[in-house]
């Protein structure tokens, strides 16, 4: 019998397609207006556009009832405090980790020594970063309804969390509420797998349209900044994040990427953490085997206050920007950068381009001119879909270290090579027989 296609491998395909397609018409059909009218601003646009906001459309149900099943699930108060407390120390030291290296490996290979000054560099205008004090005044929310209309993830952690532990003091009523929980929660992951069936599409769609846009030729003038940055994603990815796997959760790195693979994919292609939860939250339980109590609870705080690869950019931009103005930075401004952006990802959410506003607060705060960022505008866009797939790496990286600590671990499933693969979705049929007449 022939071996199933799974629905990750399918995605890949045709992404693989999308990008082939997307990077000709970008060379050979740019000027021609009917393929960018009704193609690429238009059946591209359009399936794109709205294979992503299914993805959304999951979010905020999935994140609610699996992160009260999460809690209730823990039952314990002080057991909760300890899972956050170690989360969030994770999150902020793999991304202290992570812009550490970016700026070593950029002060090394020093990008943007003897770069022109382009004279476009004036093209950025930043929007306004939001103060530090709000950010932490807004993770209370004033009006929960409006926080779940929004999609505010924090908000959303922090009033459903409080909720979650009062129904744990209700007794009896808020073990009912749970079990209701429990059961949307299953149909809501029943959801996500009926999305990826049509994922294949969808994906496509979105990398056919986003390299039709982006060629690679963008890249030629950036190539020194552009790789600097991609060498140190790899890196902390596949060496730090490894490393720190192997290590804190005794897990085979190798198994681990490769069970990621799904998530990776939809980061990429989504450019967004956020949207790539449900996928990320699917891979962590169904196929490396977290408890839903752990990773309901660290995935999408992961995807709001954890971006190490966001970090590496800011990095490794901070250093070429300095170098192609001429400034120079010395360890007060560094340590300001490595602070700076800790802070900025806590703060903001993982959407596309986000990481370039945070860039903006970066600069602000060292005195770099902020119109520089006009100068990587680019070459964002594809460095904003590699490293939103390292900020998704991260997140299930240390829900993995934070799970192994407390014993949430299933290694069973974490080895079965066909834990959790999705192949095909059945669809209920009614028996017509039984309907007719
Ligand atoms: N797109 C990134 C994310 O969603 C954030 C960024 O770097 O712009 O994680």
């Amino acid at each position: 019998m022939i071996k199933k296609m799974s629905i990750s491998t399918k995605i890949l395909i045709a992404m693989g397609i999308g990008l082939i397609l997307g990077s000709l018409i970008n060379v050979f059909f740019s000027e021609v207006a009917w393929v960018q009218s009704y193609l690429v601003n238009g059946l591209f646009y359009v399936v794109g556009a709205a294979f992503v906001n299914a993805l959304k459309m999951l979010v905020v149900p999935l994140v609610t009832f699996s992160l009260i099943c999460g809690v209730c699930g823990i039952g314990d108060v002080s057991v909760l405090g300890r899972i956050g407390v170690k989360a969030f120390g994770l999150y902020i030291l793999t991304t202290a980790m992570a812009i550490t290296l970016a700026l070593l490996i950029a002060i090394i290979v020093a990008p943007g020594k003897g770069f022109e000054r382009v004279a476009n560099a004036s093209t950025f205008t930043p929007t306004p970063a939001p103060p530090l004090t709000d950010v932490f005044i807004n993770i209370v929310p004033s009006n929960p309804i409006n926080a779940f209309a929004e999609g505010n993830m924090l908000q959303i952690i922090f009033f459903v969390i409080l909720f979650a532990i009062a129904m744990l003091m209700c007794g009896e009523i808020g073990r009912e509420l749970n079990q209701l929980a429990e059961k949307l929660n299953e149909v809501m992951m029943k959801v996500v797998t009926l999305v990826m069936d049509v994922a294949p599409i969808g994906v496509f769609f979105l990398m056919a349209k986003t390299f039709s846009e982006q060629g690679f030729g963008l890249i030629v003038p950036m190539i020194g900044y552009f790789s600097v940055v991609i060498v140190a994603l790899l890196i902390h990815a596949f060496g730090t994040l490894s490393l720190l796997l192997a290590v804190f959760a005794k897990l085979n790195p190798l198994i681990f990427i490769k069970k990621m693979r799904s998530a990776h994919i939809f980061a990429f292609s989504t450019a967004s953490s956020n949207a790539t939860i449900p996928i990320t939250l699917q891979a962590v339980e169904q196929r490396l085997g977290v408890n839903n109590a752990t990773a309901a609870f660290t995935v999408p705080l992961g995807a709001t206050v954890n971006m190490d690869g966001t970090a590496i950019m800011q990095g490794v931009a901070t250093v070429f920007i300095a170098n192609v103005y001429g400034i120079d930075l010395g360890p007060g401004e560094y340590a300001t950068v490595v602070g700076m952006s800790i802070l900025a990802s806590i703060g903001t959410a993982g959407v596309p381009g986000v990481g370039l506003i945070m860039l903006a607060m970066v600069f602000n705060q060292v005195g770099l001119p902020v119109e520089g960022i006009g100068l990587i505008l680019g070459v964002d866009r594809l460095l904003d879909m590699v490293r939103t797939a390292v900020n998704v790496t991260g997140d299930a990286t240390v829900t993995c270290i934070v799970a192994r600590g407390e014993n949430e671990i299933d290694d069973a499933i974490f080895n079965d090579p066909e834990a959790g693969v999705i192949t095909e979705v059945e669809l209920p049929h009614k028996h017509i027989a039984e309907n007719s007449g």
